[in-house]
């Protein structure tokens, strides 16, 4: 039979309105269901995930319609566009994240989703430690093992994505990320360390240069704005603390790519490159990074196109993306009575209809059909809309978010699928300028800065952020960023 297309109503009903409760299956008119334990009580819809899309989505469902229930090792959403900012501090770290616990959750637990039920519609979770090294995305979340069963009405899986470091040798050891705010703290500490280091009377000359090369591994946005946010730091402030280092000073963006900033038209992708030119800064595409090894202080990498080892104080890598282990785990079960989930052959993300239900495969060759879990939803970078090709971006995920809280509220409605509105993409360069690309126009230097700035403020969740960040603009503007090694 040819694959049909099917939204298979479950018959599920009301479960587990505390830990680890169990129903036991029944048949009910041929369709697997659940006996009802408490049908007059709100629904419950555990969110896994506090990032763009699990994050938006609580503060988006009503308390009124339901519980909220948000998982997650990390208690705080980060604003990952500040991220560049806060690690060089033009902005300090806590004006980029929001506690979870302020938006008043039935519960929240600090905990990491290993596995879930579809069939009993329990998620099984590890608790995590919360410490310092937890806030650094590498660390990856620390289990303290405490693990505990809950169930869900309705549930939404909010993931998102880990680096992807292609195996490259010494990434994992040596290498900055920049998806967390502890990978923020990170850097900043590492590019003061390599000053101070330089700036010793033992250091050779030979060595200065080693430590004050900044290396940036990818050229999409994120590597682009912390390039340019570091050369605000050198330039701006460092430059008056060691005036005598500046001339070691030197940053350079690898990318594989013939190009970098690809989103951008080649007019905006060229304004960028002129940019990082004047101010020094190389950009070298198609260089591939085949090693990172540390010796004694500093690194020394191995790029395919060069003969001879560049040695470099700070590696930042912002390149790649790879799925998240419960993603890769899910998506390669089989689920009882309703097949594999679907992922996407490309991103390995889980394929989810229009509107945002996690779709399966149910059956055997030639006799295929999809089906959608109706409680069961996917949004931001774990989820791939079928047959769309959304980025892997914080204005699909929240625009996700809003969309799915939305129906949640009201109850899905056939006729509404999502429908994604493109605000444009931006990348700031450094010395107040950047670029904005939208479907309408196209905009450069301070206007576009101004623009980025402005967004920024605008996209930032909390009315305490909203007046922090333009206080912290303002400081570091007055007097300079912070640049004590703490
Ligand atoms: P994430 O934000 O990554 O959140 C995932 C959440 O799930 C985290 O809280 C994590 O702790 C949690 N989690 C992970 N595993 C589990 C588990 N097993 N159980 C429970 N919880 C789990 N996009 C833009 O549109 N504009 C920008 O300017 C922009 N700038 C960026 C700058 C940087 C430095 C970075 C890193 C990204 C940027 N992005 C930007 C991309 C954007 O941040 C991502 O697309 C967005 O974060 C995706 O949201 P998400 O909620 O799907 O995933």
């Amino acid at each position: 039979a040819a694959a049909s297309y099917v939204t298979r109503q479950l018959g599920y009903s009301v479960l587990c309105h505390g830990e680890a409760e169990r129903a036991r299956p029944r048949v009910r008119g041929g369709v697997r269901g659940y006996t009802s334990t408490s049908e007059e009580k709100k629904e419950r819809v555990v969110i896994l995930g506090s990032g763009w899309a699990g994050y938006a989505l609580a503060r988006v469902v009503s308390p009124s319609k339901m519980d909220r229930v948000l998982i997650s090792p990390r208690s705080y959403f980060v604003f990952t566009p500040l991220l560049a900012s806060a690690s060089v501090g033009t902005i300090e770290f806590r004006a980029a994240i929001e506690p979870v616990r302020r938006l008043g959750l039935t519960d929240y637990h600090q905990a990491w989703a290993s596995d879930i039920d579809f069939n009993r519609k329990t998620i099984r979770l590890e608790a995590t430690r919360r410490d310092d090294r937890a806030t650094r995305s590498e660390a990856g979340p620390i289990p303290s093992g405490k693990e505990f069963e809950i169930g869900y009405d309705k549930l939404v899986i909010a993931v998102g994505c880990h680096s992807q470091t292609f195996g490259v040798e010494g990434v994992k050891e040596h290498a900055c990320f920049l998806r967390d705010v502890g990978d923020s703290r990170l850097i900043r500490l590492k590019v003061l360390k390599a000053f101070e280091g330089a700036a010793l009377p033992s250091t050779s000359e030979e060595d200065k240069k080693k430590l004050l090369h900044f290396a940036v591994v990818g050229g999409g946005p994120t590597g682009i704005e912390f390039a340019a946010e570091l050369f605000d730091l050198v330039h701006e402030d460092l430059s008056k603390m060691y005036p005598a280092l500046m001339k070691y000073v030197s940053i350079t963006i690898y990318d594989i790519a013939p190009k970098v900033l690809p989103m951008f038209d080649k007019n905006l992708a060229n304004y960028a490159i002129e940019m990082f030119h004047r101010q020094g800064i190389k950009v070298k595409t198609e260089h591939q990074l085949e090693r990172i090894r540390r010796v004694d202080d500093h690194l020394m990498l191995k790029i395919r196109e060069e003969p001879e080892e560049v040695g470099a104080g700070v590696v930042v890598w912002s390149t790649g993306l790879k799925q998240n282990p419960l993603v890769e785990k899910l998506v390669s079960q089989e689920i009882e009575g309703f097949g594999k989930i679907l992922k996407d052959p490309k991103t390995g993300g889980i394929i989810v209809d229009e509107h945002m239900r996690v779709q399966t495969e149910f059956g055997s060759n030639g006799n295929k059909e999809k089906l959608s879990l109706t409680d069961v939803f996917a949004i931001g970078d774990c989820s791939v809309v079928e047959g769309e090709g959304f980025p892997n971006t914080a204005q699909v995920a929240s625009q996700q978010a809003v969309y799915l809280g939305r129906q949640l509220n009201k109850g899905i409605d056939e006729n509404k699928p999502f429908r994604f509105r493109n605000w444009g993409t931006m990348a700031y360069l450094g010395s107040w300028r950047a670029i904005h690309q939208s479907a309408s126009d196209e905009l450069k230097g301070k206007a576009a800065w101004i623009l980025w700035r402005t967004a920024y403020l605008t996209k930032s969740m909390s009315i305490r952020n909203k007046l922090l960040i333009p206080v912290y603009w303002a400081i570091t503007w007055i007097f300079g960023r912070d640049i004590s090694r703490f």
